[in-house]
């Protein structure tokens, strides 16, 4: 039996975790949909982490279809998603736009999602993306291999600043650093725009504190919980029992992000690692539905 045959008992035990905090259900804002023969590449990078035995070191748990995927997701009672999806080279970002306004039309409990990198384009059509009505950027200083404080960006940063449309952005150096990944670069975009609706991806993973740092002294700055806290990522990216409180405070700007379908455990894990935290079911409620929903609207 396959993961996703296994999914309608894995449904039971989701649905049950957000009816029992009085949830109408999830709202997940780091889940990945994008054109299929992209996300085949994706998925042969994970594959090809195997060690070459028969135990794979990140097995895609929800590796199927499209309208398998959603129909998984929407059982579960996720009732907004995004499909973030992102370039690894120039020229790239306008056709991924194309394909996911496309997508967010025929789907419409998913948000609008866009991406983008620094290239001579760029500020044309971010604007362009802004226009057609983009709920949601996506943004990966790593997979990129760029300078988020790159001069080109600036005024793409500081468009969406100004429109307030949210950047869920990979920047931290997990779980593969990069040339630019870590605090320091995305802090200077930050004292540049203060006003930028930042979502740090992975909660900064494994830079968690510097992250918290920024959270703390940039309002609209927001962390997504994306494979945090979860058996996988605790042995390589622990996060720091002292740094529990701060969650605690930061309570209304945590975001559950998942990476469905990308990940290589079942989804209700990432709830029960939240869960297990013992922050509360107030916080838990904030978390897994309310901030979202009241960031996007929906
Ligand atoms: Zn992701």
């Amino acid at each position: 039996m396959t993961h996703v045959q296994e999914s309608a008992g894995q449904a039971v035990e989701v649905r049950r975790f957000w009816q029992r905090l009085g949830l109408p259900g999830l709202v997940d804002v780091h889940t990945h949909f994008m054109p299929e023969r992209v996300l085949r590449k994706v998925w042969d990078y994970f594959d090809s982490l195997s060690p070459g035995d028969d135990a794979p070191v990140w097995p895609i748990t929800y590796r199927a279809e499209e309208a398998e995927r959603l129909a998984v997701i929407r059982d579960f009672g996720v009732r907004t998603f995004t499909s973030m999806l992102y370039p690894h080279k120039a020229g790239m970002a306008e056709w991924l736009n194309g394909w996911a306004a496309e997508f967010a039309q025929r789907t419409p409990d998913c948000l609008h999602t866009s991406t983008f990198l620094p290239e001579t384009r760029v500020e044309s059509y971010v604007r362009e993306a802004v226009e057609a009505g983009t709920r949601v950027f996506k943004a990966h200083v790593q997979v990129g291999a760029y300078d988020p404080a790159d001069e080109v960006l600036d005024s793409v940063w500081g468009l969406l600043a100004e429109a307030g449309i949210p950047v869920v952005i990979h920047c931290g150096s997990g779980p593969m650093p990069g040339k630019h990944t870590g605090p320091e670069p995305i802090s200077r975009v930050l004292s540049r725009h203060p006003r930028l609706r930042l979502i740090i991806a992975h909660m900064g993973m494994p830079e968690y504190e510097d992250f918290l740092d920024l959270a703390e002294r940039y309002q609209e700055v927001r962390l997504d919980t994306t494979m945090v806290f979860t058996d996988f990522a605790e042995p390589f990216a622990p996060f720091p029992r002292d740094a529990l409180p701060r969650l605690a405070d930061l309570g209304d700007r945590i975001l559950l992000g998942s990476d469905f379908p990308n990940i290589p455990y079942p989804y209700i894990h990432q709830l029960q690692a939240l869960e297990r935290l013992a922050l509360g079911d107030e916080w838990l409620r904030g978390v897994c539905h309310d901030n979202a929903a009241r960031l996007f609207g929906v």
